[in-house]
């Protein structure tokens, strides 16, 4: 039969980092699925750094990686630089980060879209919704073609109603160079969103042949590089290159402060607030006043164009500024700058409207992914764009909704602290906002979330036949290494205290051994008495030492995440009338009715939420049923 052109299970909207990972998620897990986007050549285009993981960011694509999804597997054909930061730490805070080269990227997005069986890609402006009561039934585009689908997923970025901003001059645009979803915007003010604006910046390019980097430092990426997917490979990586490290000088923090009545940060003439994590050079030189320089990374924008990106200075102010200031840096004195660097201010939505589906709370069907919930970052949106895209296609089959605990996945922080608390400044992920930080490695995302992601569809045969592989291994090599023993009377201690010069009083399994701070797997498995008979894979033996050597702090959060899984587990209904609770202050009664929470765990981090009040809405619900 002919595929109806106009009617689909799930449309996505907007072909940007959420909107791609949303749309293969949904087609993966079994949706006919449309993906509408202003241009089929910018699907994938990442409007800022051509950069993909860092901390707690790299624990995020990971995950999306565990979960089938494509960001990975995209940074792995495109990374031409490569570091695994925090190195030396603790392994929950170690991450992975790649410098891309911004067309192999998206490229590799774009072939993976064009590619994924069960969706096709229109290229189109999305101007309105369809929308039936409190239902969503499809959308409508700039040219009047109107799209059928029960379910939609809005990804539409910095695009709605933006406004580009350099010094004086304003102008509506989506990012430099692409024109701004107005229309859509301004349909959207009219439904039951809660709408603001958040901005947020970008620095100058540069021509890097301009550059004097004799005056700089070399930051080579790491060898052995890491590797970003599950799947993955180094071989799948590109040549690589090294990004270089430079300051500003007290010249470019005077050219600042003297033109600080022209930024339209300083002026007024932008409202919206910036990303304070990513604050732009005339941020920094007002906050830090006493700081006398700032380092800038100077990053290659790929590998056959002469561009670079100078971390670090992005600014909105005017361009003879601009030109001024980077002409002031070390190693700048005669850079060519090709595109100047701006502000954008965009529309967001209060993500306390949505649920943890990212099912917006006020019409059925319809769901939010990436920036428009208030976030910044590729690698955020992107994983909100998996988790809507998989729970439209389950919304079209009346399947249950999925979202991963707190205590499960970067992920449900993330989408846990939109729902919960909402956001007045743009949301970016680090480890320091999970709790169960042990528990969420970056080198466990697979086995925390691949099964998940079988049981909804995401994971192929193949990822799944190698993930079961490596449990397998690892459960078979702790097990082998707690068989072994070394005492003060048999070969193997004898060796060990030779070998390793460790003392031994009494009998240790190997696994004993491997907890010592001082021994690590591959010093034990040098060991004659306790070498495997063929060579372990290097991430099965990392399972088993961090494991092993932090078995008691994460049986220690383990107990706790067990403690907290009966609120966790209890839900709120849908529509439930928190007036009958009680007892309930009139300042909670009000917070709750803000956020409506879907189970008392959620309830539980309201700020201000005591334990008292958590106990009268447990008793409530429990009368109730
Ligand atoms: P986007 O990547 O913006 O994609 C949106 C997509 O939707 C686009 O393909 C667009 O064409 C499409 N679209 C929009 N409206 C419509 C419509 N009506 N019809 C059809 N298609 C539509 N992140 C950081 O982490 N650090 C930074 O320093 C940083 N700086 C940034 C600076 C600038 C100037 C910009 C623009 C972004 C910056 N970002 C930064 C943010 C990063 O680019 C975003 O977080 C990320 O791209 C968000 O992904 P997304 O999928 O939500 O939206």
């Amino acid at each position: 039969m002919t595929p109806d052109f106009h009617r689909h299970d799930v449309i996505v909207i907007g072909g940007g980092h959420a909107g791609t990972e949303a749309a293969l998620a949904s087609a993966r897990a079994g949706a006919r699925t449309l993906l509408l986007t202003h241009g089929i050549e910018t699907v994938g285009a990442m409007s800022c750094n051509p950069a993909i993981g860092g901390i707690g960011k790299g624990h995020l694509v990971r995950e999306i990686d565990a979960l089938g999804g494509v960001m990975a597997k995209a940074a792995d054909a495109a990374g031409i630089q490569w570091r695994r930061l925090n190195a030396s730490k603790g392994p929950a805070v170690r991450a992975t980060r790649c410098q891309a080269d911004r067309s192999l990227y998206r490229a590799f997005i774009r072939r993976a879209v064009e590619q994924q069986p069960n969706l096709t890609v229109f290229q189109s402006a999305v101007d309105d919704l369809v929308i039936d009561g409190d239902t969503v039934r499809g959308a409508i585009t700039n040219t009047g073609l109107r799209f059928d689908a029960p379910a939609v997923v809005l990804t539409a970025g910095t695009f709605l109603a933006g406004k580009v901003h350099i010094g004086e001059t304003q102008y509506a645009a989506g990012r430099m160079g692409d024109p701004p979803a107005t229309t859509l915007a301004a349909r959207l003010r009219e439904r039951p969103f809660t709408v603001d604006r958040l901005k947020t910046g970008t620095p100058p390019r540069i021509d890097g042949r301009s550059l004097d980097y004799s005056a700089m430092t070399e930051q080579p990426g790491d060898d052995p590089r890491p590797v970003f997917s599950f799947m993955g490979s180094r071989d799948d990586h590109p040549a690589q290159v090294s990004c270089w490290i430079t300051h500003t000088t007290e010249r470019t923090h005077a050219i600042i402060r003297g033109a600080l009545h022209r930024s339209p940060m300083y002026s007024g003439q932008i409202e919206g607030i910036g990303p304070r994590y990513c604050p732009s050079i005339e941020d920094k030189v007002v906050r830090f006043a006493d700081k006398p320089s700032h380092q800038i990374f100077v990053e290659p924008e790929g590998l056959d164009v002469v561009e670079i990106y100078p971390n670090g200075i992005s600014t909105s102010l005017p361009f003879d500024v601009q030109l001024e200031l980077v002409r002031s840096i070390t190693g700048f004195e005669r850079a060519h700058i090709t595109r100047p660097g701006y502000a954008i201010e965009y529309d967001f939505f209060d993500p306390r409207g949505l649920k943890a589906s990212l099912e917006t709370k006020a019409i059925a069907g319809l769901f939010f992914a990436g920036q428009i919930n208030g976030t910044t970052g590729y690698e955020e949106a992107a994983a909100q764009g998996l988790l809507a895209g998989v729970n439209a296609a389950r919304f079209v089959r009346a399947l249950e909704a999925w979202s991963p605990r707190r205590d499960e996945a970067y992920l449900g922080v993330l989408v846990d602290d939109l729902i919960t608390h909402g956001t007045s400044e743009p949301y970016r992920m680090f480890t320091s906002r999970a709790e169960y930080r042990l528990q969420l490695r970056e080198d466990n995302a697979d086995l925390r979330l691949t099964p998940a992601g079988r049981e909804l569809g995401l994971v192929d045969d193949a990822r799944w036949a190698r993930f079961e592989a490596k449990r397998e291994a690892i459960a078979r090599e702790s097990q082998r290494l707690g068989g072994l023993w070394a005492s003060p009377n048999n070969a193997a201690g004898r060796e060990a205290v030779a070998t390793l010069g460790i003392e031994l009083s009494r009998e240790n399994s190997a696994l004993d051994l491997l907890r010592r701070p001082e021994l690590d797997y591959a010093g034990l498995a040098s060991l004659e008495a306790f070498a495997p008979e063929s060579p372990v894979d290097a991430e099965v033996a990392e399972q088993v030492e961090i494991e092993t050597k932090y078995a008691g702090y994460l049986q220690r959060q383990r107990d706790e995440i067990a403690r907290q899984q009966r609120n966790e587990g209890t839900p709120v209904p849908d529509g439930f009338d928190y007036a009958q609770v009680r007892g309930l202050s009139a300042e909670l009664l009000q917070k709750l009715e803000r956020v409506r929470p879907q189970t008392v765990g959620q309830a539980q981090r309201i700020p201000g939420m005591t334990p008292a009040a958590v106990s009268l809405l447990l008793v409530h619900l429990e009368r109730a049923r």
